[in-house]
Order: structure tokens, then sequence, then C-alpha cells
């Protein structure tokens, strides 16, 4: 769209963003009544954010199959009868939430989320996402039968790429217009409201007015300047896992109109990523360079040593925060060790060619193929794991099953089971950084507050633009949640405000 043009839009509501956040934005403001314009930093090949490289994994609460067939009344027809799906109440995500964030999540925040939940993922598949049991991924076939383990009983089908190819639908549907390789610079702020946005486009600059502005654009965590400022010394060296163009460039606008800062601006969420793996996400691989499947073997760093619990809780419980654990060990990286029997239970992102791997027939063959680590070392940890392993409490998958290793200076709490059984294979794995968690402070109706708790009008935001919600660690499916629910809040709020308020006069 030529820039004289754009200049005289004048959107009621004026999206900041093309991901998740921002598509249920503008499809909320249009179902309000609003007329929606979005920019987005990347060109049309690279749309979608972040959001395009998720797997797809969506918490919502449910109190059985009756609410996931809301959600996708299509179940209905699938004979299911060897899967248990079990329940995951508010109560429980209440409980995960408050437990990994330890306590510190915002209480008005989380109960919009959780809340919201079941009604925003109908909502969503309402969009035309469609969705479908995580076999595999959440519930193994222990006995012939499925159980799942709680909290993502559903996720989204084709993943990230499938997701936005609805939504986009959805937004074009309602005539919602997206400009490419438009980053928004800076807000415009007159007589204390926000009415507009500079933008820019091919190194010109143009001022866009509208009824209200929503930041959807991302958090910081693809700008390592802003990662070593804010997440500590040595995260500048981090690989990002999605997105090139998160560059905090929405936190940046916000706070230098006086926004206020919310949430763990020194905490991210980051796993253990291929250490091959480019420096920022690959859209043809999308999250399969992550590993997830440590608690299933052993996590091995330089000095040839264990350095966490493998087994602490199911991987969705520990992932977002083992991931800086990476970072911590000398040289950044790690060595995930497992043996034959844990083959089935690894994921694809195992099977992948781009991976780094080694394999051999004994673990002495082993320990020299694994770059960087003490071999003698190494070769000491694991006969000290085996021999600390026991055999009371059969091996479950699906539950913490509690066998635990006896003796070691840092235990193994659940699925200890010794490194017998040739072949032995190993993935080297370094810190992939997803998102970080600082953001700006929302109200409960996605306004953004200023540095004193007043409301800056015109101005929402939504995804992972929103700080306070996130604190040290994160429940798996929860960014998706939280970016289509405070996306449709915001749209919402922007829509009825834009609606009320005449709209400033565009620049002479
Ligand atoms: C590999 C990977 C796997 C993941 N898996 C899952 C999962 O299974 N489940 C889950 O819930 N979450 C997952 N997540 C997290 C999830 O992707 C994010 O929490 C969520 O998608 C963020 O949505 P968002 O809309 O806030 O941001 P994004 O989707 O990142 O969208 C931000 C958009 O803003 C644009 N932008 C940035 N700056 C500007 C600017 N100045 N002007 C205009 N546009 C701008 C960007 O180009 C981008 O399109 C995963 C993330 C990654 C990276």
């Amino acid at each position: 769209m030529p820039m004289p043009e754009l200049s005289r839009e004048r959107p009621d509501v004026l999206v900041v963003g093309a991901g998740n956040a921002a598509l249920c934005t503008a499809i909320s403001a249009t179902e309000n009544g609003a007329r929606v314009l979005m920019l987005e930093a990347a060109p049309l090949e690279e749309r979608g954010g972040n959001s395009h490289f998720t797997g797809g994994a969506f918490r919502f609460a449910y109190s059985g199959v009756d609410d996931l067939l809301k959600v996708l009344p299509s179940m209905a027809n699938e004979d299911l009868s060897n899967v248990d799906f079990g329940s995951y109440t508010e109560e429980q995500y209440f409980d995960d939430m408050f437990e990994l964030t330890q306590y510190r999540t915002d209480q008005d925040l989380c109960e919009i989320l959780v809340r919201n939940s079941l009604e925003t993922a109908t909502w969503v598949h309402r969009q035309g996402v469609k969705l479908q049991p995580g076999l595999g991924r959440q519930a193994y076939k222990v006995d012939g039968k499925f159980k799942f383990w709680g909290g993502l009983a559903l996720h989204i089908w084709g993943g990230g790429p499938e997701m936005l190819k609805a939504l986009y639908t959805a937004a074009e549907r309602r005539s919602v217009r997206i400009v490419y390789e438009t980053p928004a610079v800076a807000l415009i702020r007159e007589h204390g409201r926000v009415t507009g946005v500079v933008a820019e486009h091919l190194g010109e600059r143009v001022e866009i007015r509208a009824g209200a502005v929503v930041l959807a654009c991302g958090s910081y965590e693809s700008n390592p300047e802003m990662r070593a400022r804010y997440l500590g010394p040595g995260w500048e060296l981090a690989k990002i896992r999605g997105t090139r163009f998160n560059m905090g460039a929405g936190l940046n606008m916000a706070l230098a109109i006086g926004a206020r800062p919310y949430g763990n601006f020194s905490g991210c969420h980051s796993v253990a990523w291929d250490i091959n793996a480019p420096p920022y996400g690959d859209l043809t691989v999308g999250d399969q360079f992550q590993k997830h499947n440590y608690p299933f073997g052993l996590l091995i760093n330089a000095k040839g040593e264990r350095y966490l619990d493998e087994g602490l809780n199911f991987h969705s419980h520990t992932y977002a925060k083992y991931g800086g654990e990476i970072m911590r060990q000398p040289g950044m990286f790690a060595w995930q060790v497992f043996d034959a029997k844990a083959h089935p239970l690894l994921r694809g992102e195992y099977r992948i060619r781009r991976v780094t791997k080694a394999e051999a027939n004994t673990l002495e063959e082993l320990a020299p193929m694994l770059e960087g680590v003490d071999p003698e070392a190494f070769l000491r940890t694991v006969h000290a794991y085996n021999a600390a392993c026991t055999s009371d409490v059969p091996f479950n998958p699906n539950i913490l099953d509690g066998r635990s290793t006896k003796g070691l200076a840092i235990e193994k709490t659940n699925w200890a089971v010794a490194l017998d059984t040739p072949p032995y294979h190993a993935y080297h794995v370094t810190t992939g950084v997803t998102f970080t968690f600082g953001g700006v402070k929302i109200s409960k109706q996605g306004e953004v507050e200023d540095l004193y708790g007043r409301v800056i009008p015109g101005l929402y935001a939504a995804g992972e633009m929103v700080g306070g919600l996130f604190f040290h660690n994160y429940a798996s499916g929860t960014g998706l949640m939280s970016g289509a629910t405070f996306g449709r809040l915001a749209g919402r709020s922007a829509a009825t405000f834009a609606r009320a308020g005449a709209i400033a006069p565009a620049p002479a």
C-alpha cells in the first residue's frame, strides 16, 4: 500500500503485529463493530511471529469429555475407547500457574486466563482453527490405553502454521487489512490519548491515526542487546527458537510514553535446543530443534556430571526452566543421554534429519563421542546413576511414578531407570529462548497502564507484550492461550473505546 494512502487509512483499531495475539485482537475488534488495520514488521513470507513456530500445545481447563466436545464436536464420531482424557479443572490450572510462577503470577490476569480458557478455546475453534487429541505428546500408551496427565488434552492440528492459516482467513473474511514490512516505531500521544503510530516502510516514515492502538508485537527475545541487558550477561549468545522480528519495539514504544514495566524482566522461557540450530528459528523446521524427553534419560554437562533432577516433573512443567540451566553450565551446552529402552518414548523431534546426535553400542564407546565432555567423569556418573536405580516401583511414563534413585547427590526422582540397554544415543543441546517474560502492565480490560497505575487512554496490549503472567517458569500451552484470551479482550475493549470516541483528525 502506498504511503500517502496508508496515512489516510484511519481505522477504528490499529493492531501492531500479526501473530496469534494480534489476529485474535483483530477478529475480536471486528466482532465488536470496528474497522481494523494491522501493521506487520515482517514480509508476507515470514509473517506470523513466534506463533508460526508453535507445535500447537493449547492449555485450557475442562471437567471431562463433554467440555472437550464443546471445543472439538467432531470428536463425538471417533472411537476413543482406549483414551482416558481425565479432567483438568480450573483449580488445577490455577495450581499449576501458582506453583510454576512461585505464586507471583498477577492474580487478576491469571484469573482472566484460567476462567476464560475453555470459552476461549471454543471461540478459537469457531474461527476455523482445528484441534486434535494430543496423543503421544501428553499421553503414552500403557497396557493398551492412553492416559492424559493433565492440561493439554487437545492440540492445535497442524501447529502454528495451520492455526495462522485459519486465523488469517477469518481476519480476511472480516475485511481486516494487513500491511507487511511496515513496523510501528513510535506511538502518537495527543492530549493524553494514544491516537496512532508512526510506522516505517522502506525507510519512509508515515503517521497513521486510529481510534485505538493495540500492541501485539511480541517481546524482546530476538534482540541480543535487550537480552543481555535484562536477562543478564551471556544471554545474547543464546539461540532464538522463533521469529527474528520480536526486537522489543512494542515494549520500547510503550515505555517511551510512560507505560508501566511489569513482570519478570530477567526471566524468559527457554528450552533444550539443538546446538547446531541457526541463530533464529527456521520456518521449515518449526519447533523440532527442541528436545523435550530428558525425563527418560540423563542430562550431562562438560564436566561429565548430572546437574539437575531430570525427573522432577513432567517435561511440560520443567522444560521452560531447564533450558536456562544449560546457560549456567560450562560451555553453555549439555548432552541428553538415553538407552534403547527410552527410544519408543522419544518424540519425533529426536528423529529429524538436522539433529546433533551420537550413538554407540557401549557406554565406553559413547563417552569419547560426546563432544566437549570429560569421558572418564561421564562413565563414573552413569555407573553411579545405574547403581542408584531401584526396581521396587514400576516405571510408568503417564504418572509421576516416584521411581527414584537412592543415594545420589542429585537424585532423579521419577522415571529413574538404569541405562543398560544398547544402543545408547545422545543429543547435543544448548539454550533456545522462546520468549521473554517482562512486558507492560495491563488492566482487567486490556488497557495499558502508566507508571502510576492510570490507564493510558487508547492503548491496549496482548500476547507476549503483557507482563506479569509468567515468572521463573511456565506451563506449556499457555502462550497461545494467553495470546488468544488477552487478544480477544483487547480487541473488544479497543473497539468499544474507538467507537465511543471521535478519531483524532489526520495531520494537515
Ligand atoms: C518454537 C516455539 C514453539 C512454541 N510452542 C508453543 C506451543 O506449543 N504452545 C503455546 O502455547 N505456545 C508456544 N510457543 C509460544 C508462543 O508461540 C507465543 O507465546 C505466542 O505465539 C506469542 O504470540 P504473540 O502474538 O504475542 O507474538 P508473535 O506470534 O511473536 O507475534 C508478534 C508479531 O509482531 C510482529 N512485530 C514485531 N515488532 C513489530 C513492530 N514494531 N511493528 C509491527 N509488527 C511487529 C512480529 O513480526 C510478529 O509477527 C512457542 C514458541 C516458539 C518460538
